[in-house]
C-alpha cells in the first residue's frame, strides 16, 4: 500500500498526460462475423486481395461502344451484337457494333464507353445517336473503389457501419476484434435513490449510475454493475474488491473529498495504491486514480456534472487505450462565441454548450446559463463544451475552442 496525496493543483495536460503514460491495452482478441463485430476495435490491419470492382462495369443503363466506331461529326448508326445484364459475363464487342448493357454489368473486351440510354434512338436491332463520349465515359474501371493490396482498415479502429460494409466489399466474413473491456462500476452516498423508490426529503436519485452505464456502453464496454455503496469503509473496501477481480478498470462515482464520508479514497489506499488529484479543471476538481493488483482505479466526483465532464476528459482516454485504439485529443473547432463569459477562472473550464445558426447564417457557439456542477441539464442541452483557457475571459464574437461530446466517447 502507497499513497500520494498531492494537495498541488495538476493542471489538465499534466494530469491527462500521467494517467496515459500509466496504461496499456488489454489485448485479448476474437474472430467476430461482420455484423457482429459492429462498435468493436479491429485487432488487425485489413488489406484487400482484390480489385473492387473486378472487372471495368458500366455505371449506367446504356450502350458499350468503341468511340473508334464513331463517326466524328452527324449521327453514328451501329447493329446490337449482345446483351449484358449485371451479373452476367460479357463476351467480347464484336468490332463495329454496340451492346446493351445495365448499370452493374461487366464491360465487353474492347468498348471503351458507355451511352446512355437517354441519348440513343434504339430500333430493330441497331442503335443511332448524336453523341460522341470520350473514352472511359460511364466505366467504372477495374479497383476503382480499391486495388489488390491497398490497406483499408487499420488495427486499433471501432468498426462503424461503413466499416463493416468496406469489410465486406473485399469478401471478409470474420474479423479479428479485441474483446470487450469490462469496467466494473458502483456509487457511494447515503443521500441516494433508486430511480422507482420512494424518495425522502432529504434525499436524491441516483443518476449518476445511470449515466455512467450508457456512456460506458456507448463506448462498446461491457458493464459490471455493483449499483449502490453506502458511506462506510467496509461496505466500500468490499465492492472495490469485488469490482477489482471482475474487471479491468473500475470506475466509481463520489466518496473522493477529504471529508469524513468519502470513504473511496481510504479504500483504495488500503487496498492498493491510489493518488488523489486535484485538477486544474472546472467542473470536476477532485480525480482519485490507481491500481488495485492489476485493475486500473479511477474515482471520480460526485456531482453528476463533473461525472460527466471527468467521464470525457479522462476516463474516456483511459478506455481508449485499454481497448487498443490509442488516445488523441479531440480537435477543438473554433467557433465564434455567441456568449459572455467576463469572469476568469484559474482552473481550465469546460462550458456546457451548444451550436446555434446566427441571423447572418454563420455557426455560433452558445453556452447553457447555469454551469454548476450539480445541474445535469446542462449536459442533456448541450452537444459539447467550450473549452476556456485558465485566467481567460470571453466576449461575444470573439473566437472559443468547441469539443463536441461525440468526439470523446463514440
Ligand atoms: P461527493 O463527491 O460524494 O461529496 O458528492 C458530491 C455531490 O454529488 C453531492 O451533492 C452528492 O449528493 C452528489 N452525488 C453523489 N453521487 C451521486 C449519484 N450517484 N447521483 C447523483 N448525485 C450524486
Ligand atoms: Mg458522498
Amino acid at each position: 500500500m502507497t499513497s500520494c496525496d498531492t494537495t498541488a493543483m495538476l493542471a489538465y495536460d499534466d494530469a491527462l498526460r500521467q494517467l496515459t503514460g500509466g496504461i496499456s491495452p488489454i489485448g485479448k482478441k476474437t474472430d467476430l462475423e461482420l455484423r457482429a463485430a459492429l462498435g468493436a476495435v479491429l485487432a488487425e490491419t485489413i488489406e484487400s486481395r482484390i480489385d473492387v470492382p473486378g472487372c471495368a462495369m458500366s455505371s449506367m443503363d446504356g450502350y458499350a461502344v468503341n468511340t473508334a466506331d464513331l463517326s466524328a461529326t452527324g449521327t453514328t448508326t451501329l447493329p446490337l451484337s449482345q446483351r449484358i445484364p449485371a451479373g452476367t459475363a460479357a463476351a467480347d464487342l464484336r468490332p463495329g457494333s454496340a451492346a446493351r448493357i445495365f448499370t452493374g454489368a461487366p464491360v465487353p473486351a474492347g468498348a471503351d464507353a458507355v451511352i446512355m440510354q437517354e441519348q440513343v434512338l434504339a430500333a430493330d436491332g441497331s442503335i443511332s445517336f448524336e453523341v460522341h463520349p470520350q473514352s472511359g465515359s460511364n466505366i467504372r474501371p477495374a479497383g476503382n473503389d480499391i486495388k489488390s493490396g491497398t490497406r483499408i482498415l487499420t488495427e486499433g479502429c471501432r468498426l462503424r457501419a461503413q466499416d463493416i460494409g468496406l469489410a465486406a466489399s473485399v469478401g471478409l466474413k470474420t474479423l479479428s476484434v479485441f474483446e470487450p473491456i469490462r469496467v466494473g462500476i458502483f456509487f457511494t452516498g447515503d443521500e441516494l435513490v433508486e430511480p422507482g423508490e420512494q424518495l425522502a426529503a432529504h434525499q436524491i436519485y441516483d443518476s449518476n449510475r445511470y449515466t455512467l452505464h450508457g456512456l460506458l456502453t456507448a463506448m462498446g464496454c461491457e458493464v459490471v454493475d455493483l449499483g449502490l455503496v453506502g458511506d462506510s469503509l467496509d461496505e466500500t473496501k468490499a465492492a472495490m474488491q469485488l469490482a477489482a477481480t471482475r474487471a479491468d478498470l473500475v470506475v466509481t462515482s463520489g466518496g473522493v473529498s477529504v471529508g469524513e464520508e468519502d470513504y473511496v479514497r481510504i479504500a483504495i489506499e488500503q487496498l492498493g495504491e491510489l493518488r488523489l488529484w486535484r485538477i486544474g479543471i472546472k467542473p470536476g476538481k477532485p480525480l482519485a486514480y490507481g491500481q488495485i493488483d492489476a485493475t486500473a482505479f479511477m474515482g471520480l466526483p460526485g456531482n453528476p456534472v463533473s461525472v460527466f465532464a471527468t467521464f470525457c476528459l479522462f476516463v474516456c482516454p483511459v478506455i481508449r487505450i485499454l481497448q487498443g485504439r490509442g488516445w488523441q485529443k479531440p480537435l477543438p473547432l473554433p467557433l465564434i462565441a455567441d456568449f459572455d463569459w467576463p469572469k476568469p477562472d484559474s482552473r481550465r473550464e469546460f462550458l456546457r454548450a451548444r451550436l446555434t445558426s446566427a441571423d447572418d447564417g454563420q455557426t455560433r457557439v452558445q453556452v447553457y446559463p447555469n454551469q454548476d456542477s450539480g445541474v445535469l441539464t446542462s449536459t442533456v442541452w448541450a452537444d459539447g463544451f467550450v473549452e476556456i483557457a485558465e485566467n481567460q475571459t470571453v466576449a461575444a464574437g470573439d473566437v472559443v475552442n468547441y469539443l463536441p461530446f461525440a468526439q470523446f466517447f463514440g
